[in-house]
This record gives C-alpha cells, sequence and structure tokens, in this order.
C-alpha cells in the first residue's frame, strides 16, 4: 500500500509538471490544446483523491475519482481529434463516462467487487487508448517525415495493451476468486500503467505541438506574406540546393528575373491597395503558367525570380514569353477599377561552376537591358556562349551596376 501510495504521489507530479508544460502552450492557438490542459487536470484530481483513500470515504475516492480519471482520458482522446482535424464525438464520450460512472457505482455500492470494477475501468482506457492511436496513425502527414504522430500513437498502443491485458485479467480474476480479492502481483504495476497513460500521452501531445510550430514558423519564414510565394531567403536556398545538383550532373537550370513594369505609377495613380492586388495577381498567373517543380520567389517589392530546373535557355525564353504575353492579355479588378500591367524580364541558363550570385548578376543585367529597351519584354543574358533577345529589335543584354529598385 505504500508503494502505491508512493507511486501515485509520483505519477500525481508528473501530472502537475504536464500540465504546467500544457498551460505554457495555451496560446499557440492550435486546436486540441486546451483539452489536453484538462484532461491533465482531471487526471491531477483524479490522482490526489485516490492518493486519500483511507482519508477520504471510500464511495467518494472510488466513485467519483474513475469518472474523473476516465473524463481526463476522454478529453485527452477529444483533443488528439481537434488536433488531427476533426470533430470529438462528445455523445459517444459523455455517454461512456457516464456508463462507467454507473457501473462503477453499482460494483462499489452494491456488488462491491474490485476486479470488476477494474475491468470496467480498463477496458474504457483501452478502448481510448486505441481510438488516439488509430486516430494518430491515419492523420500522420503523408511525404513528411516526423511529426510525432507515430511516436505518440506508440505510447498510446503500448497502453491500450496493458489496459486490455489488466482488464482481462480483472476480469479472470473476477471469474474466478471470491468478489474483492486482487489479481496476484502486478496490482501496483498495473495501477502505475493506468496512470501514466495521460502524463505519457501529453508528452507525445507536447512533441507533436512542438513540431507544428515549427513547421508553420518555417513557413511564415519561407513565404512571402502579400503574395504565398517563397520567400526571398527561402528562394535562394532553393536556388543554391538547384545549382548544387547541376554541378554534381544533373542537368542545368535556367532563371527568370521579373520585374513589374511602371509599377509607381500604379501606386501612384490606384493607390497601394491596387499595387498589393497587382502582385497578387502577377503570382496567381505566374503560379498557373509554370510547371509544378518551378520555383518562384519575391525578390523584393515587384521584383520576382522563377527558378526553372532542368531547362535550356530556348525553353526558358518561351516560359518568360509565355509570362510576358498573360501578363500584358490580363486586367486586374478591384474596388479602384480595372488596370493593365505589363512585366520585363531577364534569362539566365547556369553555366558550370557558376554561383547563384553570378548567375542572378547575368540576369538582372538582361533585366536591365529589357527596361532600357523600352519594357514589355524578356532577353536572354549575354554570355559568350548565347546572347540573344528573345524579342526581335533588341541588343544582348551587358552587365550593369546594380540599381536602386
Ligand atoms: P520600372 O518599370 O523601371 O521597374 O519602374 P517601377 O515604377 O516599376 O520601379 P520603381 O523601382 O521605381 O518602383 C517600385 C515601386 O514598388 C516603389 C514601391 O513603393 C513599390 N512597392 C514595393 N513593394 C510594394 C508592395 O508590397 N506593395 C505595393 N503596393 N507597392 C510596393
Ligand atoms: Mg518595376
Ligand atoms: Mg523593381
Amino acid at each position: 500500500m505504500q508503494a502505491a501510495l508512493a507511486m501515485q504521489i509520483v505519477t500525481a507530479a508528473l501530472g502537475a509538471m504536464m500540465l504546467a508544460i500544457i498551460w505554457s502552450l495555451r496560446r499557440c492557438g492550435l486546436p486540441g490544446v486546451g483539452h489536453w490542459f484538462y484532461a491533465n487536470l482531471a487526471a491531477a484530481l483524479a490522482l490526489v483523491l485516490f492518493a486519500l483513500r483511507g482519508r477520504l470515504p471510500d464511495g467518494l475516492v472510488i466513485g467519483l475519482g474513475n469518472p474523473l480519471l476516465a473524463w481526463a482520458m476522454a478529453q485527452m482522446y477529444a483533443g488528439v481529434q481537434r488536433f488531427c482535424g476533426r470533430a470529438p464525438p462528445w455523445r459517444a464520450l459523455v455517454a461512456g463516462v457516464l456508463a462507467l460512472a454507473a457501473a462503477v457505482a453499482l460494483w462499489h455500492f452494491h456488488f462491491d467487487d474490485f476486479n470488476v470494477r477494474v475491468a470496467i475501468v480498463s477496458v474504457f482506457h483501452a478502448a481510448l487508448c486505441a481510438a488516439c492511436g488509430w486516430t494518430l496513425l491515419r492523420a500522420r502527414l503523408p511525404g513528411r517525415a516526423g511529426g510525432h504522430y507515430v511516436t505518440t500513437a506508440v505510447f498510446a498502443l503500448f497502453f491500450a495493451a496493458a489496459h486490455a491485458l489488466r482488464g482481462a485479467l480483472s476480469l479472470q480474476a473476477a471469474l474466478q476468486g471470491p468478489p474483492g480479492a486482487s489479481p496476484p502481483g502486478m496490482h501496483i504495476l498495473f495501477l502505475l500503467l493506468g496512470a501514466l497513460a495521460v502524463p505519457a500521452l501529453t508528452m507525445g501531445a507536447v512533441l507533436m505541438v512542438h513540431d507544428r510550430l515549427v513547421h508553420r514558423l518555417e513557413l511564415i519564414a519561407n513565404t512571402d506574406f502579400l503574395t504565398g510565394v517563397l520567400s526571398r531567403k527561402a528562394f535562394e536556398d532553393e536556388a543554391t540546393r538547384q545549382l548544387a545538383r547541376a554541378a554534381r550532373g544533373d542537368s542545368a537550370p535556367a532563371l527568370l528575373l521579373l520585374d513589374i513594369d511602371r509599377f509607381k505609377a500604379v501606386n501612384d495613380n490606384h493607390g497601394h491597395a491596387a499595387g498589393d492586388e497587382v502582385l497578387r495577381a502577377f503570382t496567381a498567373m505566374a503560379r498557373d503558367a509554370v510547371r509544378p517543380g518551378d520555383r518562384i520567389g519575391r525578390l523584393g517589392g515587384e521584383e520576382f525570380a522563377v527558378l526553372l530546373p532542368a531547362t535550356a535557355l530556348e525553353d526558358a525564353l518561351l516560359v518568360a514569353e509565355r509570362l510576358r504575353a498573360r501578363a500584358e492579355a490580363g486586367r486586374v479588378d478591384g474596388s479602384f477599377g480595372s488596370l493593365h500591367y505589363t512585366i520585363s524580364g531577364g534569362v539566365a541558363h547556369w553555366l558550370p561552376g557558376e554561383s547563384l550570385a553570378r548567375l542572378t548578376g547575368r540576369a538582372d543585367a538582361a533585366l536591365y537591358a529589357a527596361k532600357l529597351a523600352g519594357r514589355n519584354r524578356m532577353l536572354a543574358s549575354a554570355t559568350p556562349a548565347a546572347a540573344r533577345p528573345a524579342t526581335a529589335g533588341s541588343a544582348p543584354a551587358q552587365p550593369r551596376t546594380p540599381q536602386p529598385h
């Protein structure tokens, strides 16, 4: 009994620590965290009640402690459901906890059989732990490693198995032995397993929350807020990886630098909101016009880059020309009225050994030449091997000194 009490105190302390951790995560706004907080609160209260057995009336400890612990597990499951984007089956959960409370009361006040009570409680916890594990395994993010869904599911399935075994042994003892006799030996171990389920699942939940927050921050850092394309840093990281792959023998990529023409005039004549709308319309059009593996980044202001993996200069010029033609043909509508815009661009094909800075410099020079040549055109970068305009009448682009945009 002493050992059981000590373990109950340790698990209650563990529960309190989990409560503090989950409380610190409540502001992240992720679904499920609130339920996990209440799960730990209910579990901690239940364990305090169990620890006070002998000091409080048995009816109160058993009649309230078991439904509280069951409610903790129900909240745990509800949190898992919410975290995985599903609606918790509240009616079934409430009905299950009420049924458990009634059955526990019946086998305490009327039949008084400890083993039947343990069997009932164990079946309830085994079912909910298994449901947690099943939900997590099904919801695990396809194509993305990690997420800690599997870790948490393994915890849940382990506790489901432990509870099921405990329930089976208790049922066997109930059928064979005199009412109230404990199953031999394993009682304390099983008690501990039962009490540890909520803190252990919470630990898995904290890992999942942490992973999702990191993923969310990565997404924010890598995405341009206004247009949804890659941020400059994410684009440059991706382009650097592509160039490294090309250096190892993959086909060479091409780079397009695109700039919206006379964009300042759009802002000045129609307002900043109209300018923002043009930026969004342009990126939506560009996403639609390129292949799924091509990457679009916003380098700043109204300047964008498109990286075309394994693309010859001629094909890159075709893509650039398609983008230019679609921009010219499209209209942007809004409360400011209806306006149209054009883009200019420079295209450069990667040369073996070339750094991203040099490749960008060549595309930028071509873009500058396109602006000088009258805008609304795409020019190829001037390289010793390939220097030719995409549209008639333009000179090959020469490197330029950087201009403020
Ligand atoms: P050019 O044809 O030579 O490219 O001329 P431009 O007017 O497009 O270029 P300029 O560099 O003179 O002006 C760019 C403008 O883009 C100025 C800046 O206020 C505006 N801008 C930059 N970022 C944003 C943004 O996020 N939203 C809006 N609406 N405007 C922006
Ligand atoms: Mg511009
Ligand atoms: Mg510019």
